[in-house]
């Protein structure tokens, strides 16, 4: 009867697809069949040399840079995210999060983390949307690598205007004093994994591994789901 009430229900509110908004099989959560077996997977996290590597060279030291997916205008992963971040959709964050968790576990350089960390969204854009989802990525990535994700060392301090119509330069003097780290001696000589959805320029991860770098003997790594810059 459930069945045949669901088939009902669903003839009318049809579940789409994050991805690519085609309705959803029964069998199907989030994203369709056809999306997950098309992710563009960067695979870099299985890789001495990307393009990812040198992103933060001369500005931060971090240990492993690796992310999911490449991001591109108008493809599924843009979808994915706006789905994420906007449309209330956090457990897609968990989803991939968790697969790509498992695939980490399989390289010894991100055995070897210790905790995971979110970059937290300010508190009042946080109770706007509901949730971070940066903190649901780490859910799953904690469920996959099978590693503790924490949310009370990386913190905000002050809120940021929208950082759209800024060059890279005032961005980055827009988000430079925004993170603060609690409870340092929880991370005192371990290897973090800072993650978040997108990786663009690493000017926000900057200012994030800026202050975890300042916790003695601290290693930093940073995952993300995706991104735009190879
Ligand atoms: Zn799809």
């Amino acid at each position: 009867m459930k069945q045949f009430l669901d088939n009902i229900f669903s003839l009318f509110y049809p579940r789409l697809c994050v991805g690519c908004g085609n309705a959803l099989r029964q069998n199907e959560e989030l994203l369709c069949t056809h999306c997950l077996l098309h992710l563009p997977e960067t695979h870099y996290h299985q890789q001495q040399e990307h393009p990812l590597r040198n992103i933060f060279a001369g500005r931060v030291p971090v240990r492993e840079v690796a992310s999911l997916m490449f991001y591109n205008k108008g493809s599924i992963v843009q979808q994915i995210l706006h789905h994420l971040k906007y449309k209330g959709k956090k457990e897609v964050g968990r989803y991939l999060g968790q697969y790509y968790g498992q695939q980490l576990r399989q390289e010894a350089r991100f055995r070897s983390v210790d905790y995971i960390l979110p970059i937290p969204l300010h508190p009042r854009k946080q109770r706007k949307r509901g949730y971070n989802q940066s903190e649901w990525i780490a859910k799953g990535l904690s469920e996959g690598l099978g590693k503790p994700y924490l949310t009370d060392v990386l913190v905000r301090t002050h809120f940021t205007d929208t950082q759209t119509k800024k060059n890279r330069f005032n961005r980055w003097e827009n988000v430079k004093e925004v993170f603060a780290v609690q409870n340092p001696e929880k991370i005192r000589y371990k290897h973090v994994l800072v993650c978040d959805d997108v990786l663009t320029t690493g000017a926000t991860m900057e200012a994030a591994i800026q202050h975890l770098i300042e916790v003695e003997g601290v290693t930093v790594s940073v995952v993300t789901l995706a991104t735009a810059s190879h």
